[in-house]
């Protein structure tokens, strides 16, 4: 049987779904003998490929970068998981949502100083009005919460999906765990 086609993406996160995903430890590599990674911050790959199976995303939806790469991935993407609080909340990255934008930049970057600084407008991506889970942006296939999701519950989502079942990984997962 063919592998199937395995990409993982980091939209706003802290890296920890990810680090929770190494954490499946030696089960890895059996999940290699049905996979192939074909884009991730584990892997280099520059863009991302057509027709994906499975594509775990972390982190929320803050910038016009975030945004682009997701709608992009879910067009190239079988089936997408939201992988942890801040891909099915926000979470983290949504505290910032009780502030305007301009308000958030002012304090980061001028607030604190009495040096002449400047808001960057440039090579770095613009944030939206609001950090969002993504869902709100497009349809999400497996919802896995958890900060991060314990690496347990990710095994058992994926082998589910490789055989062609749909995971409810509820029982093994919690909101800020
Ligand atoms: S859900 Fe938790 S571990 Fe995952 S990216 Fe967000 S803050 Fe980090």
């Amino acid at each position: 049987m063919a592998k199937l086609k395995l990409a993982t993406l980091w939209l706003d996160g802290c890296s920890g779904c990810h680090m929770s995903l190494l954490d499946i430890d030696e089960r890895l590599i059996e999940l290699a003998n049905h996979v192939d990674i074909v884009y991730s911050p584990l892997v280099d790959v520059k863009e991302f490929p057509a027709d994906v199976d499975i594509t775990l995303i972390e982190g929320a939806v803050s910038t016009d970068d975030d945004l682009e790469k997701l709608q992009h991935v879910r067009s190239r993407t079988r089936l997408l998981i939201a992988l942890g609080d801040c891909a099915v909340t926000a979470n983290v990255p949504g505290m910032r949502n009780l502030h305007e934008v301009q308000d958030l930049l002012e304090r980061s970057y001028r607030d604190n100083t009495d040096r002449p600084t400047r808001i960057p407008d440039q090579g770095v991506p613009a944030l939206l009005p609001k950090s969002r889970p993504i869902h709100e942006i497009v349809r999400v296939d497996v919802h896995v919460p958890g900060c991060p999701p314990p690496a347990d519950a990710i095994f058992y989502v994926l082998t589910e999906l490789l055989e062609g079942r749909t995971p409810e990984p509820t029982t093994m997962t919690r909101f800020g765990k």
